[in-house]
């Protein structure tokens, strides 16, 4: 019998406990993980009941629409293994062996950041949040506000207030 490998993401059975494994379940930030069939969350003690064991699985990188600025190949979407999202061009990669960068090194981060805030939208009341652009800009923002991906537009408050 083979021991069980914790980074394998081909894995079916829980290494701690035996049971199988979960389907694939994509968090909000894009992440994947299974999680094991033994263990069930449980909503009332807000922990899981059983078996805790989450296999995290790794980012599957994304071609995207875009071409690198630097050499004119396409862009792919990938994320770090601390969750940050970047755009890097496909011909770039790493060299182990060397500790190098190979091919184009474009790299653009993507995601920027949103802390909560203890003060009130002048528009609605309801919590206002300090969100900072990719490029260091700015700005407060309502919490109620967000993105109707269907119908494409946006929902909640429009309430924003650059610094
Ligand atoms: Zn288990
Ligand atoms: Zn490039
Ligand atoms: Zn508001």
């Amino acid at each position: 019998m083979n021991t069980p490998s914790v980074s394998n993401e081909n894995q079916e059975i829980c290494p701690k406990c035996g049971s199988k494994l979960g389907e694939v379940v994509i968090t909000s930030s894009g992440k994947k993980l299974r999680r094991c069939t033994a263990g069930m969350w449980n909503a009332e003690t807000k922990k899981i009941d059983g078996c805790d064991f989450v296999l995290w699985l790794p980012f599957e990188p994304q071609t995207l629409d875009e071409t690198c600025p630097k050499c004119g190949a396409s862009l792919v979407l990938t994320m770090t293994r601390f969750g940050k999202k970047m755009k890097k061009c496909s011909t770039g990669g790493w060299d182990a062996t060397k500790k190098q960068v190979i091919g184009c090194d474009y790299v653009e981060w993507i995601n920027g950041t949103t802390e909560p805030l203890d003060e009130e939208c002048p528009e609605c009341g309801a919590k206002l949040v300090l969100y900072t652009t990719v490029s260091g800009k700015k700005m407060k923002k309502c919490s109620t506000a967000g993105w109707d991906r269907e119908k494409k537009q946006a929902t909640g408050c429009t309430y924003v207030h650059w610094l």
